[in-house]
């Protein structure tokens, strides 16, 4: 006997309360239900697993191929996409392996000073976007340029003579007082960089862009 509260199973033919089994569609009799219970219904499921093992253990290994590769995916667009944030870790360990630091760019300029300073004079690999300076963690200077290489090396040679530079003097001068050490870098290669230095201003909000 079937009512509205009960319903007899096509499976194992036991009536059971209406709960006890899935909902299907909505038709003109009202809510539909499906022909099995629910016990039925994963016995089935089980069933089936048994059944086809060799096709569900491929499925599930395509299915965690295809995570571990989205995960990968992700975290290299995570990595393009917070340059800023790298520059902000690099700053950080800078101040707290000082010597470390010197060690390796001591080597690093040996190696590619005289290439790097032909780069730059020739602007060989120029690039546009917006940069940032960093110390200890903390962003100082949000900047933009056509020229970025260029603008980063300006950086560190008006810092260490501030002189050198007359509409940007007072900045140079903390920057030489307070922040001997800070860190300079890319953190976007964009056309569109007058517009994405100010993104960069409110997102990162550093100390002395006034
Ligand atoms: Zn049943």
């Amino acid at each position: 006997m079937e009512s509205s509260i009960n319903k007899t199973c096509k499976v194992c033919s036991k009536t059971k309360p209406i709960i006890e089994f899935t909902k299907s569609h909505i038709n003109k009799k009202g809510q539909q239900y499906k022909p099995k219970c629910k016990d039925c219904q994963s016995q089935y499921q089980k069933q089936w697993i048994d059944n086809n093992k060799e096709q569900v253990d491929t499925y599930a290994k395509q299915y965690r191929e295809n995570n571990r590769q989205k995960t990968r995916d992700v975290a290299i667009q995570y990595y393009y996409n917070n340059k800023a944030e790298r520059l902000k870790y690099m700053s950080k360990w800078k101040s707290q392996n000082k010597e470390k630091w010197e060690a390796y760019t001591k080597e690093y300029n040996q190696e590619n000073k005289q290439y790097k300073q032909e780069q730059i004079k020739t602007k060989a690999t120029e690039v546009q976007g917006v940069y940032a300076l960093y110390d200890n963690g903390e962003c100082l200077y949000v900047g933009e340029s056509s020229w970025l290489n260029h603008r980063l090396y300006l950086h560190k040679s008006y810092t260490r003579k501030p002189s050198r530079n007359k509409s940007q003097r007072e900045l140079y001068e903390i920057l030489n007082k307070k922040h001997p050490n800070f860190v300079c870098g890319i953190i976007e290669e964009t056309p569109n960089h007058k517009e994405r230095e100010q993104h960069y201003i409110n997102q990162l909000k550093p100390l002395y862009n006034g």
